[in-house]
């Protein structure tokens, strides 16, 4: 038999109608026997996660506030699910101990992932699995990284004797004990961690949507569904602002080609997307998908000859180096060159970054240009594909948008442009439009 690991986020645990869902998925496949849960999220009855409500209440407590309206919020909560599912777990008891440890002192990171490790004892007894609480098997070390190598090790030795169980994401244990958490969203990486660490078939990420569309849904009404995509290509429409994923999650299931599938708890007979290691098996479009951001400032410099003059970008990029700031692009041809940096990160150097360049580079001229926003358009068929860019830039001089930027990334499944913040939204569906039924 295979081995299938679940992960259900917050929306598909927030209340028991939800788990009740979730149990007859897991029930309906004997493969999916490790399951990794998050915490309750929103639900029509409550417009708050629990997530939010754990770090609330320890910010109350550490400023010496009344905790009571937060700690019995929480509390109601998870003893309704547990009535109403008809379970034994002593959530009280177990409450009454997470607020004494705060009232000493746990802090943020154990407050939080407090909202896993309860779901995860309910979850367990729900479905009748075995619990692990993840402090036991997911490791920090003292500087606060993730340590994959004896986190591997262990879990999978840990899980080579238990059949079925349920392990609580987004927490783990630093060398001292004390509760570490990852950023938020975090469950999508223990969940990828557990899938690499048993070597599983396929690590399934239950969320609220049928996986991924070409382009946010919010931005395009009906937009192309993906069927499949790469980690690399996930990983740079994840980059552009496209979330449905942890952006973490990809990095412990890439090194073994596990795939992800990304489903929808309330349409569990979608298939939703496959997030696959390679796409040569499959038919496909051009291009997978359009993210992009807003804001950034493109630095321009013309120099008559730059193309031969030894360390020219070097001195560039070194003067934007001191400043601190990383850069996103560097396009560049014979006579001129472009850096492309966050509005937020370089606003109050950049005069200071100019004064440099013209210093280092003695250029002819250098240009800020402010408000733009990129935009990726990402396909790893874009390579094989005759005519991608051609139509792409039909699009956008039909929908009469100035493109300001062109950077084809070396790994020639990604065309980046860069348009004024105005043009933004009215390019992402241009794009989208030409490429939808292709
Ligand atoms: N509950 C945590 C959060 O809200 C982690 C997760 O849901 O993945 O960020």
């Amino acid at each position: 038999m295979g081995i299938k690991v679940v992960k259900f986020g917050g929306s598909s645990l927030a209340d028991a109608g939800q788990m009740r869902k979730v149990k007859d998925i897991v029930q309906a496949d004997p493969e999916r026997r490790y399951v990794v849960p998050s915490a309750p999220g929103k639900s029509p009855e409550y417009d708050i996660k629990i997530t939010d409500l754990l770090y609330t209440l320890e910010n109350v407590i550490e400023n010496g506030g009344n905790h009571e309206f937060y700690f019995n919020m929480i509390r109601d909560r998870f003893v309704g699910i547990r009535d109403e599912l008809g379970l034994t777990v002593n959530i009280e008891g177990e409450l009454d101990h997470i607020l004494e440890r705060l009232l000493n002192g746990a802090g943020a990171d154990y407050a939080a992932s407090r909202g896993e490790y309860l779901n995860g004892l309910l979850l367990a007894e729900y479905l009748g699995y075995a619990f692990i609480d993840a402090a036991e098997v997911i490791l920090f070390d003292k500087r606060g990284r993730y340590d994959e190598t004896n986190t591997e090790k262990l879990l999978s030795k840990r899980l080579k004797s238990i059949d079925r169980a349920v392990i609580p994401g987004f927490y783990g244990s630093l060398p001292n004990g004390n509760i570490k958490t990852f950023s938020r969203g975090g469950s999508d990486i223990t969940g990828a961690i557990v899938a690499a660490s048993v070597r599983a078939d396929l690590y399934e990420n239950w969320t609220d949507v049928s996986g991924f569309y070409m382009v946010d849904p919010r931005l395009v009404p009906d937009p192309g569904k993906v069927e499949s995509i790469t980690y690399r290509e996930l990983r740079e429409l994840s980059y552009m602002g496209a979330s449905v994923l942890h952006e973490d999650s990809i990095f412990p299931v890439y090194k073994y080609a596990i795939p992800i599938n990304v489903r929808n708890t309330n349409e569990p007979s979608d298939p939703g997307t496959m997030i696959v290691p390679s796409i040569e098996n499959f038919k496909g479009r051009a291009v997978t998908g359009i993210a992009g951001k807003k804001n950034f400032t493109i630095i321009s410099i013309e120099k008559t000859g730059m193309n031969a003059e030894l360390g020219f970008g070097r001195r560039v990029l070194a003067s934007i180096e001191k400043y601190g700031i990383p850069f996103e692009h560097m396009p560049s041809s014979i006579d001129s060159l472009c850096v492309v940096l966050e509005d937020s990160k370089v606003r109050g150097s950049i005069n200071d970054i100019i004064d440099d360049i013209h210093r280092s580079c003695e250029p002819d001229s250098v240009e800020i240009i402010n408000g733009i926003a990129l935009i990726a358009t990402v396909g790893k068929r874009m390579r094989d594909s005759i005519g991608t860019a051609a139509r792409l830039f039909s699009a956008l001089a039909e929908a009469d948008i100035n493109v300001r930027m062109i950077d084809q990334g070396s790994s020639e499944i990604n065309i980046i442009i860069g348009v004024k913040n105005e043009d933004f939204e009215r390019a992402v569906i241009a794009i989208h439009n030409a490429f939808r039924d292709s």
